[in-house]
């Protein structure tokens, strides 16, 4: 089964910029009641689609005191652990991030590093691709980063 994700966040400084757990060196950072984490908000959307689970919202919902400042790889463990259940493993994940300052070229080996890490796949299952929006919208005018993503998910034991 296939999953989809999207995920946005406004831009603004004083706050970190995560991408998926790798803290990027940045003059602005996602204003959002968890981490901001984009690109792990976009990952849990696209393993509850492949899972037939939701979405992020439903499952934490940003009105919860305890989700405030939460570390969004929380998020992402919960979601594995409700696929382990239903007995389905992860098979690749892709990724395309939508940002146009700064560059991600630097930190894309990090980032699917730590994905890979977290989702308990090999690294080469990872792809992270990064582009800007070309100064178009608002993610040309810096005013927000977007993420897709989009997984593949399987019973245990099936054929890859
Ligand atoms: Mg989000």
């Amino acid at each position: 089964m296939v999953g989809f994700g999207y995920d946005s966040h406004k831009l603004v400084p004083g706050r970190k910029l995560l991408l998926g757990g790798v803290l990027i060196e940045s003059e602005s950072g996602a204003m959002a009641h968890s981490d901001g984490d984009t690109l792990l908000h976009a990952l849990c959307d696209a393993l509850l689609g492949a899972a037939g689970l939701g979405d992020i919202g439903e499952l934490f919902p940003d009105s919860e005191i305890k989700y405030k400042d939460a570390d969004s790889k929380i998020f992402v463990k919960e979601i594995i652990g409700l696929l382990k259940k239903k007995s389905l493993n992860i098979v690749n994940i892709d990724v395309t991030i939508l940002l146009e300052k700064p560059k991600l070229n630097k930190y894309k080996q990090a980032i699917r590093q730590s994905i890979s890490e977290l989702c308990k796949i090999p690294f080469d299952r990872v792809n992270i691709k990064a582009k800007t929006n070309e100064g178009m919208g608002f993610v040309g005018h810096s005013e927000g980063i977007a993420v897709y993503c989009i997984c593949e998910i399987q019973t245990k034991g099936s054929d890859l």
